[in-house]
């Protein structure tokens, strides 16, 4: 899990992701044939199939985090901001963030609002800064900034930090790579950028790969928490976690259906889901010129798009092997 620890503590907000891009092409270069960057910043590794005319499956893990960006500076020294992808305001209150030339700082509000009617313009970050001036000699405007935080353990089996989401997905598909010893497929392992805007990366990588075969790796939430907006029927530690929906995509039954056999066959803990709000790469695969052949696999994780965001072990692993048996199972559906 080190090297899990590593990359959440490199900052990636969307459109800033390419410390951690090339963090992980240093982990991946010695397992595949090719590595390439495109515009977009999405990082695309490639293993050559075995066997003749192989058809080409498209993985895809977002590199990107949710973030702030700094939008102007008071003139006592605090700074402004608008969110990077799904800010929830309550995580941020009180949250330390680091922006990426390292300069520390924390989020807080006007108290004279009611906190249950907070808004983002509520919201300001200290950085030490005693004028307008001096803060913004130590950021910009358009800077980011992320929580500052890394992984640690809970319990036995479980790992909590921020932005597991997407970067747990990322460590699954590394661990793959490292793992995997042949693919039936022409492989694409992409590292996708601006997931969280828009599934911006992902667009294009699928555009050039022009795969018969995608799957997106994305957290998704679970239902084993109280009083939950959408309760769902997935638990942490249950398995790695087949997609049927989210709001980006009805998977194709195909690939559904596939997964299912191949965790069953080859005896991964597996269970289902149906995620009801947050899109994935997989929604920008499957429309993908005259359509791909899409699915997911999912990580189980509770408290998505906070500062602690919890995943279990078990479904991690799960996850891997999902993925190494994937690619070594020719395409049925
Ligand atoms: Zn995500």
């Amino acid at each position: 899990m080190e090297l899990l620890k590593q990359m959440l503590e490199t900052l990636s907000v969307s459109g800033n992701e390419e410390n951690l891009a090339d963090l992980i092409e240093k982990e991946i270069a010695p397992y595949v044939d090719e590595i390439r960057r495109d515009v977009m910043g999405n990082l695309i590794a490639f293993k050559k199939g075995a066997g003749e005319a192989p058809k080409k499956m498209m993985l895809s893990a977002h590199m990107d985090e949710i973030g702030m960006i700094i939008t102007h500076a008071e003139e006592d020294g605090y700074l402004r901001f608008a969110n990077v992808g799904g800010l929830r305001i309550p995580f941020l209150v009180g949250q330390p963030v680091i922006f990426k030339n390292g300069v520390r700082g924390n989020v807080m509000y006007e108290t004279k609002i009611d906190f249950s009617k907070l808004k983002l313009e509520n919201l300001y970050i200290d950085i030490g800064a005693e004028t307008a001036e001096e803060a913004l000699s130590m950021v910009s405007i358009g800077d980011v900034c992320a929580p500052y935080g890394t992984l640690f353990e809970l319990g036995e089996h479980r790992v909590c930090g921020k932005s597991m989401d997407d970067k747990v997905a990322c460590y699954i598909q590394i661990e793959a790579i490292k793992k995997l010893k042949n693919t039936v497929y022409d492989t694409y392992f992409v590292f996708s950028t601006q997931e969280e805007l828009g599934l911006r990366g992902a667009h294009t990588a699928a555009y050039a790969i022009n795969p018969d075969y995608g799957v997106a790796l994305d957290v998704t939430g679970v239902g084993d928490m109280h009083n939950m907006v959408s309760p769902n029927a997935l638990k942490l530690g249950k398995g790695a976690a087949v997609k049927v929906r989210d709001s980006s995509i009805i998977c194709s039954r195909l690939m559904v259906n596939f997964l299912k056999k191949v965790a069953k066959e080859k005896g991964i803990p597996y269970q289902m889901e149906v995620l009801m709000a947050g899109g994935t790469d997989a929604g920008a695969i499957h429309t993908t010129r005259e359509g791909v052949i899409t699915g997911g696999i999912s990580i189980p994780t509770r408290n998505i798009h906070s500062p602690v965001e919890v995943a279990d072990k078990r479904d991690i692993a799960a996850c891997i092997d999902l993925m190494v048996e994937l690619l070594g199972t020719p395409f049925e559906g």
